[in-house]
């Protein structure tokens, strides 16, 4: 086979998944094994090596090097996992170095969602482009600011927490990070099925289409746009609410950065892909940039395999080879 192969690692709170990935940004082979991250740093390490090594061994070539995506926060120079809450077994780890030492190979590693929005505008949805803007919305809200195919870290690596950003000082609900109307705390998954959840308490005869759907036990974001799309009035007065709340948000990142393309991602993604005509058209009140309907709002290339994809990104793009070089230099200064 031509080209170099990639190991792309993509580590969760419940999962770590490994793929083969190709200069092509093709995905060749998958693997998933079951992550252990409330034991010890070893305990946790042993499924991290159980998913590369039979990710290895689903291929008959070998492997150039090997990506990390984990969620943050974590050094991605230093190549260290700080203080990642769904990953208590690691406090200050070198995750990096480990892999690098058992493998003796090159080895990336980098926050999910500055892998996944590399991998979109390496191969994906923003390729055509040299500015993205990439949020992934999920669980949580992620975002990746990429120029020239560069992830851009900022000073310590910890740039481009979009999620973040607070659109209401006054919000009532503290979002998990303390401050007060993040995106995330307002638009996320589990913030989309609160506010359904919310409506349907306050008005026991609505939403008929929205109950039947959960059976009236728990509801989820997915079932809020399921229906919604089957025309359910509340889970629509939802997604719109959720709507405006990205154009809101969306249009200071446009007053800020002003991106050639926006590209939505996450698990909650394909469900919002209806509605992003209209987060599109809300933007013109959120935003004072003439020419922002120019801006296109992009569906995602990598659903569920953004970390695969995303991980194995960080080694084959520019911008794996010139952190490797940044780091080896700093080594030897
Ligand atoms: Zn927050």
């Amino acid at each position: 086979m031509s080209g170099r192969l990639v190991l792309g690692v993509d580590i969760g709170g419940t999962k770590v998944a490994a793929g083969v990935v190709n200069e092509a940004g093709e995905i060749l082979s998958k693997v998933r094994v079951p992550m252990i991250p409330n034991d010890s740093a070893a305990t946790a390490m042993d499924c991290v090596h159980r998913a590369i090594e039979a990710g290895m061994q689903s291929t008959l070539h070998p492997i150039d090097a090997i990506g990390i995506a984990s969620p943050g926060p974590l050094d991605p120079k230093r190549g260290v996992i700080i203080n990642t809450p769904n990953l208590p077994c690691w406090r200050d780890f070198p995750l990096l170095a480990e892999i690098e030492e058992r493998y003796r190979l090159p080895v990336q590693l980098d926050n999910d969602a500055n892998a996944a929005g590399l991998a979109e505008a390496v191969w994906g949805a923003g390729r055509n482009f040299d500015s993205v803007f990439y949020v992934t919305i999920g669980t949580g809200i992620g975002t990746a600011i990429i120029l020239d195919k560069r992830i851009y870290h900022g000073r310590t690596g910890a740039a481009a927490e979009g999620g973040h950003m607070s659109i209401d000082m006054h919000a009532p609900i503290a979002c998990a990070c303390g401050k007060h109307g993040c995106l995330e705390s307002m638009a996320s998954g589990p913030a989309i099925a609160a506010r359904a959840r919310a409506k349907l308490k306050s008005d026991p005869s609505s939403g008929i289409l929205l109950r039947a759907m959960s059976g009236n036990g728990a509801i989820t974001a997915a079932m809020v746009c399921d229906a919604a799309e089957a025309k359910d009035p509340v889970a629509n007065l939802v997604l719109l609410e959720i709507a405006e709340l990205l154009s809101v948000w969306l249009g200071n990142v446009i007053d800020l950065l002003e991106p050639e393309v926006i590209v939505v991602g996450g698990g909650v993604a394909a469900g919002l892909i209806p509605w992003l005509p209209k987060i599109a058209d809300g933007l013109r009140r959120w935003t004072i940039n003439t020419r922002a309907n120019e801006i296109p709002l992009a569906p995602a290339k990598y659903g569920a395999d953004s970390g695969i994809a995303g991980s194995a990104a960080l080694c084959l793009s520019d911008r794996g080879a010139r952190i490797s070089e940044s780091v080896s230099g700093a080594e030897l200064s």
